[in-house]
């Protein structure tokens, strides 16, 4: 029988690199296409992937998901059966400087994507969506919440990939499931991201920046829950019969305050933080919180890693790489 082919995008960068890893162990057949932009460090996007090019159940098809023809012959090649889309411009704040390429990438790079897969006939796809999608909204966040309150370009043009996932959902019949990640903590992680920030600042003794009064909070999950949560779904589509649309939170449903992850960054590397305090930025939400019945009850989703934890598998990776 032949091996099922899972295509990702974004599969050098953090997230991406970790599943293409997990999905090799489970027997996949993995084609990667990744642009390596310069977002961050290509270098670090080429570290991330070493482990998986030594394995030849995996493919790397370095190219842009906004080139129509360069996806059409990865297709035609390669054949996926299922697509998992995660390459994106992301990050809120340069989303606020820069909205035309976050639209150009997000959403009509989405749209070469989902077009692509309805020519080629395939019929299973996983969008990365996110929490930011939920805006300043009241928390716990539910799928179910209204969710036009977005208050970032980034986030809008999440929400117009869900809409516009629905679309191929109902004219074409894929089935779709799309993941609202929450702030996904581990190794390789973001360079822009603030645990990321926090722990090379404190780490080479300069001063990390604290956004308003400390009471923001986030339900940061660790990458190996995401992972599992996005094995999940795969595993989901792989079974159902009729197809469906769904939207899934993919968090860890314990929010930790401003204040508190950085104690606890302080804690895992033993050393106090020097403070500068600066106002809350603008596009930013206060607070994130998942709901996570519906992943728990559909995709036997269950996060078991505390964000101490996943901070200690970020330091350990960090101390080693950066
Ligand atoms: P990342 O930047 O590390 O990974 C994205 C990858 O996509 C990168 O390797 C990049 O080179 C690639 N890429 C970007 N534009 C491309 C293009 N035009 N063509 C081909 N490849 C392209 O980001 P990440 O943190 O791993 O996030 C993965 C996905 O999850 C993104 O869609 C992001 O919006 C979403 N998300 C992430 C988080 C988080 O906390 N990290 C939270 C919510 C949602």
């Amino acid at each position: 029988m032949k091996e099922t082919t899972v295509l990702v995008t974004g599969g050098a960068g953090f997230i991406g690199s970790h599943l293409c890893e997990r999905l090799l162990i489970d027997g996949f057949r993995v084609v990667n296409i990744d642009n390596f932009n310069d977002y961050y460090s290509p270098e670090s996007k080429r570290h991330n992937i070493l482990n998986a090019l030594k394995n030849p159940n995996y493919r790397l098809c370095e190219g842009d998901i906004r080139d129509k023809d360069f996806l059409d012959k990865t297709f035609s090649d390669d054949q996926p059966d299922i697509v998992v889309h995660l390459a994106a411009m992301a990050g809120v704040q340069p989303s606020l400087e820069n909205p035309k390429i976050y639209y150009d990438v997000n959403v009509m790079g989405s749209l070469q994507l989902l077009t692509c897969c309805a020519e080629h006939a395939v019929s299973k796809f996983v969008f990365a969506s996110s929490s930011s999608v939920y805006g300043n909204n009241q928390t716990p966040f539910k799928e179910s919440d209204n969710t036009d309150n977005s208050i970032s370009p980034y986030a809008s043009t999440k929400k117009a990939g869900e809409v516009l996932c629905h679309v191929f959902h109902s004219i074409n019949g894929m089935s779709v499931h799309c993941l609202r990640f929450f702030t996904v903590v581990g190794p390789r992680q973001r360079p822009d991201l603030a645990v990321h920030k926090f722990v090379k600042a404190i780490t080479n003794h300069e001063a990390i920046e604290l956004r308003g009064d400390a009471t923001s909070s986030r339900d940061y999950t660790s990458v190996y829950d995401t992972i599992d949560g996005i094995r999940g779904s795969i595993s989901r589509l792989q079974k159902i019969s009729e197809p469906e649309y769904n939207i899934y939170n993919l968090g860890n449903s314990y929010p930790v305050t401003l204040d508190d992850m950085l104690q606890t960054i302080e804690t895992v590397l033993d050393r106090k933080a020097q403070v500068k305090q600066v106002e809350f930025m603008q596009g930013d939400v206060f607070s994130t919180y998942a709901d996570i019945s519906l992943a728990k009850s559909e995709l036997g989703y269950s996060p078991m890693r505390s964000f101490q934890e996943a901070v200690e598998n970020f330091v350990e990776w960090f101390v080693e790489h950066d």
